[in-house]
């Protein structure tokens, strides 16, 4: 089965908000749109004083979707209500984290959706002008997001005197060049400038000093589209579909060996062991599980003994691991942890934009020792040597792809040593003539 019909079926465990209008045909039509309750949340919104809509998106503990988790309605709080120069709203639509593909389906399925979380986002900091920077290899999306802002300015969503408020707001699509970089908040800002897509040195933080000098709310995209449903239903009901310190539902990608891979929205907190074996229908083949990258490929691996732990924020980081963007990527007995340690310090490498020194040299350290290592040519100091690299990398960078690097790379080497051992002892990978499971 494909990951749209996965999409389509989902599970009858999920908490459908943000993706209760996938496989609605047509669902990313305006017309479709306004009959599934379209743009009320907007315009309970322009009813209110622009500081009560913040009150109300940070009270529902909505936090930020893209990884760090932080309040949102607490970020659009930094922008100040005075300022000399516009005020802008950023969607990341930059997706780029290996195992996570949770943006893509908001866009394709419901691209109004997002705008109108955008525009919510606009009146509550008062600003003029937003943008979505997509990342270069969706740009199927583009047409797709840039059909649905025609539809929206060709029936008063956008432009002048929105819905007759006096609220103005111009929205336009801007493509990213497919680099993962770009979807550090400072680097896309650089990118949407035209400039190279190098981090900025933080403070000042985009809400003050952002986009063009101007203050800036940047969120991704599956945070934004909640928005218009805690402004419709209030903050009281989305907290209440989470945890305490983790209100609403999330969006979890399952991919890897499992049975049924798709995206599934589901309450926050809920138990990654039900996720793989519930809702995923567990690990494909009828096979063991040998561990879980919780949160996308650059948090720290959980080992099949601690997956008993409730997805939201506290209580992954306080198993070790990270919540990140969502993307749970499941390893079965059969994956090669070295080489699966491999394949995500080669990414990092890749991706790294190369200006600061621990990064840049670590990451190709890392990427060029487990290389070496998996095809045989390995010696006993290398886990060792590893594992230094990669703590001398974590904390020490400018922006956290070096610690998106590090993390997943000491949790490999300290959990699975004995696999580094195996390898030592035969000479070679002992998963060649097996299948090797690498997301
Ligand atoms: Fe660039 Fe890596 Fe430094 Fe980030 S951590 S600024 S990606 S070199």
């Amino acid at each position: 089965m494909s990951d749209y019909e996965n999409y389509a079926k989902g599970s009858p465990l999920e908490v459908k908000v943000i993706s209760k209008r996938f496989g609605i045909p047509n669902a990313a039509s305006i017309d479709v749109y306004l009959q599934h309750d379209g743009y009320k949340g907007l315009q309970k919104a322009l009813g209110m004083k622009p500081e009560d809509v913040i009150n109300e998106v940070k009270n529902s503990g909505l936090r930020g979707r893209g990884g760090a988790g932080f309040n949102a309605g607490m970020k659009w709080s930094f922008v100040p209500k005075q300022s000399s120069k516009p005020k802008y709203v950023v969607c990341n639509a930059d997706e780029s984290e290996p195992g996570t593909c949770k943006d893509r389906p908001l866009m394709e399925n419901d691209p109004h959706q997002l705008i109108e979380g955008i525009l919510i986002a606009g009146h509550a900091i008062q600003s003029q002008q937003g943008y979505i920077y997509i990342r270069g290899e969706y740009r199927y999306l583009m047409d797709i997001v840039d059909r649905a802002i025609e539809e929206a300015y060709a029936r008063g969503y956008l432009g002048k005197n929105i819905l007759g408020s006096g609220f103005n707001f111009d929205l336009c699509t801007h493509t990213g060049a497919g680099a993962y970089e770009c979807g550090e908040e400072t680097a896309l800002l650089n990118s949407l400038e035209g400039l190279r897509g190098y981090p900025r040195v933080k403070p000042p933080f985009p809400a003050v000093v952002g986009l063009y000098g101007g203050p800036t709310v940047i969120n991704n995209v599956e945070t934004l589209s909640n928005v218009p449903h805690i402004l419709l239903n209030g903050a009281e009901w989305y907290a209440k579909l989470g945890t305490p310190k983790n209100g609403g539902t999330r969006l979890f990608c399952l991919s890897g060996c499992i049975a049924r891979p798709g995206v599934y929205e589901l309450p926050m907190g809920f138990p990654l062991r039900r996720i793989i074996e519930e809702v995923g229908g567990g690990v494909a083949g009828g096979k063991k599980l040998k561990g879980v990258i919780p949160g996308g490929s650059s948090c720290p691996v959980l080992t099949a003994d601690e997956i008993d732990v409730a997805m939201d924020f506290e209580s992954v980081a306080k198993a070790g691991s990270m919540l990140g963007s969502g993307g749970v990527v499941v390893l079965d007995e059969d994956a090669c942890m070295v080489k699966v340690a491999q394949r995500i310090a080669k990414f990092y490498a890749h991706e790294s934009c190369g200006w600061c020194v621990p990064c840049r040299e670590g990451t190709a350290w890392l990427k060029n020792l487990l290389t070496r290592f998996h095809s045989g040519a390995g010696v006993e100091d290398d886990v060792d040597t590893g594992l230094d690299v990669a703590l001398n990398i974590l904390g020490k960078t400018l922006c956290p792809l070096g610690d998106a690097a590090a993390m997943p790379a000491i949790s490999i080497f300290k959990k699975f040593r004995h696999e580094f051992e195996e390898h030592l002892k035969l000479g070679r990978c002992p998963y060649e003539k097996r299948k090797v499971s690498v997301a």
